[in-house]
């Protein structure tokens, strides 16, 4: 009946679907996309409150279904259907979004949101446990790690809600969670390029002290050809002296980070390594 590999597991429970539709905070004036709205328990709470409703569906059965259930009521003139995959389509503005999402695309979606322009408000998100954990981790806890980093640079994430596989039907394998993110406003001035290109590096392994994550040989010839790029590109001279290792270590050394390792950094400390290493003309991308 429900198609696994799009990750159809519809939810039951009228209270989750309702609280979800809270802590979103939609407001009359609003905008709202809803990623996978499936049968539609969250679309027909949603309807009720925002000017108007982008829901997108890649399973055709069950954007009829939507429709046909809408269509009769009196909001159906605020419902206007993406079909398709909401990772190809380019969405329009929105003010709030909403989604029990597919696990699937959990990370890309967050991602693509992020770099929506103009931002939106908040985003209300249902995810698998673990994702919702990793989103929200603080430095030196188990789950810490690239996605939390990144996200939590872009925005503020909060854990709404746990939610109990049995509200699914069909119940996925594993527990699920509720977030609410709210993109930075304006977001900061880095290149999230230049950003995750250290932190690709860094989380690696994040238990190993940074100077070790750098001393391999892919990482090193990386930064000496962006280096070289990057000279070519501004007319800088290069040093006859220069050395891609002692330039890369210096830097760490000299923001005191030689013994840091990538589990326990804060953002500001990674936010001051970066600048470091674009002020030594070191990038990453
Ligand atoms: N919103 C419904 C609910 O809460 O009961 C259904 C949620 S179900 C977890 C995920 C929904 O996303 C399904 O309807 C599925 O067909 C749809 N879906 C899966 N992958 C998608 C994609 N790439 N783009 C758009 N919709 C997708």
């Amino acid at each position: 009946l429900f198609n696994k590999d799009l990750g159809q597991h519809i939810l039951k429970n009228p209270l989750v679907a309702t609280s979800i539709v809270d802590k979103a905070g939609v407001k009359a004036t609003d905008t709202v996309v809803e990623v996978g709205p499936g049968t539609g328990n969250l679309t027909v709470r949603i309807l009720e409150r925002a000017k108007k409703v982008v829901a997108c569906e890649a399973d055709p059965r069950l954007a009829a279904e939507l429709t046909k259930r809408v269509q009769s009521g009196p909001h159906a003139r605020k419902l206007e259907i993406l079909h398709g995959d909401v990772m190809k389509k380019t969405l329009p503005y929105f003010d709030v979004c909403i989604s029990n999402t597919p696990y699937q695309i959990s990370s890309p979606l967050v991602f693509k949101l992020l770099e929506h322009r103009p931002l939106f408000r908040c985003a209300v998100l249902m995810f698998q446990l673990e994702f919702a954990l990793r989103l929200i981790a603080q430095p030196g806890s188990t789950l810490y790690c690239r996605l939390s980093v990144n996200v939590q640079l872009f925005s503020k994430v909060e854990l709404v809600m746990k939610v109990n596989k049995n509200n699914f039907k069909p119940p996925p394998k594993v527990e699920s969670a509720v977030v609410r993110i709210e993109p930075a406003s304006p977001p900061p001035p880095v290149s999230f390029q230049e950003w995750d290109g250290l932190m690709r590096i860094i989380f690696n392994r994040k238990h190993k002290i940074l100077p070790s994550n750098f001393k391999t040989r892919t990482v090193m010839s990386m930064l000496e050809q962006n280096y070289k790029t990057y000279c070519a590109l501004n007319n800088l001279i290069i040093p006859d002296d220069f050395d891609i290792k002692d330039t890369v270590l210096g830097v760490i050394d000299s923001v005191g980070l030689s013994e840091a390792r990538a589990a326990t950094l804060e953002q500001h400390e990674l936010l001051k390594l970066l600048y470091t290493f674009n002020q030594a003309h070191i990038h990453f991308s």
